[in-house]
């Protein structure tokens, strides 16, 4: 019987609110490697809608950081300037009468135009759900979640997951837009259109996974595999932050060192070579396996890179 194998499709997903560093790249390295492995394709795309938070020169700087270490993909896009669509996707909700507008605290607002990570979860009780689908100033969308609503899926790399997004969330932020320009609905959106196949990323946003999911569905578009990593932390076992050093690629860079370094550093601190030595992007694709990366958080020593 034939069979249509779909051709695998990822993305580097950037936000530049900030300077690329270890954390994000060793994130992006695995996406790249399960990619190129497979002979698929990979998309960039700068998640630049989170305005108060974005750094002016932080996107292209991640772009040329991201080319100096050895990382190429086959077509670019931004979420800015892609404002109609998801504009058309919060008007399909709408008529659904699935979205409406929050004005509650200014914490849960905020929530609503970042990607949430761990931790940062609020449970909504639904307040202002009565309200018609008509945007008011300053306020968020939510996207309804009937009770109980459970969402499962078998992560690639991190295996069953399941979630009552009415126990855990409630109804949840969709952005913080009056034309739906925010993560959450960006995100499920642009993941569909893309034809993306797998979504490689940290696993800080596993909860952020079922809203994405609920509004494929409720858009009837597809929904890619996730394969979520577990993130970088320093030995004192806490997630890689400015008290572990100064991890900026950049900073490395105008120190003088070769991106072979941090990719081999890198490489060696996910289980992918034996030792710590320089190292193309390119030279780890022979020895790619999802099996080598241990399921712990990928502890920084201090040595290497580290100082
Ligand atoms: N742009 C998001 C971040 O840097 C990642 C979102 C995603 O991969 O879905 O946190
Ligand atoms: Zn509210």
């Amino acid at each position: 019987m034939a069979q249509v194998l779909q051709k695998y499709v990822g993305r580097l997903a950037p936000s530049p609110t900030g300077a690329l560093h270890l954390g994000n790249v060793r994130t992006f390295m695995v996406a790249w490697l399960r990619a190129r492995s497979q002979g698929g394709r990979l998309i960039m795309r700068m998640e630049d809608l989170d305005h108060p938070r974005d750094k002016p020169g932080a996107a292209q700087a991640a772009l040329d950081e991201l080319k100096w270490l050895g990382f190429d993909w086959d077509e670019e896009f931004v979420q800015s300037k892609r404002k109609a669509k998801y504009r058309e996707a919060l008007e399909a909700l709408k008529a659904q009468v699935l979205v409406y507008p929050c004005t509650c605290s200014r914490r849960d607002v905020e929530a609503a135009q970042s990607a949430p990570h761990a931790g940062e979860q609020l449970h909504y009780p639904g307040t202002c759900r009565g309200r018609h689908p008509v945007y008011v100033p300053g306020a968020c969308w939510r996207f309804k979640v009937e009770s109980p609503c459970l969402v499962e899926f078998d992560d690639v790399f991190a295996g069953r997951q399941r979630m009552d997004v009415a126990a855990k969330l409630g109804d949840f932020p969709l952005a913080r837009d009056e034309f739906g320009a925010g993560y959450t609905l960006a995100a499920a959106v642009d993941d569909a259109e893309m034809g993306i196949t797998e979504v490689v990323r940290g696993d800080d946003l596993i909860p952020a996974t079922p809203p994405q999911i609920l509004v494929q569905r409720a858009l009837g578009l597809a929904t890619p595999a996730y394969c979520h990593l577990p993130l970088l932390v320093g030995t004192d076992g806490r997630r890689l932050a400015k008290r572990h050093g100064d991890s900026r690629i950049a900073a490395y860079r105008g120190q003088g060192l070769a991106p072979e370094a941090i990719v081999g550093y890198l490489a060696w601190r996910s289980g992918l070579v034996p030792e710590n030595a320089p190292v193309t992007l390119a030279s780890l694709l022979p020895h790619f396996s999802l099996a080598r990366i241990p399921a712990h958080p990928c502890v920084l020593a201090d040595t290497g890179l580290m100082r």
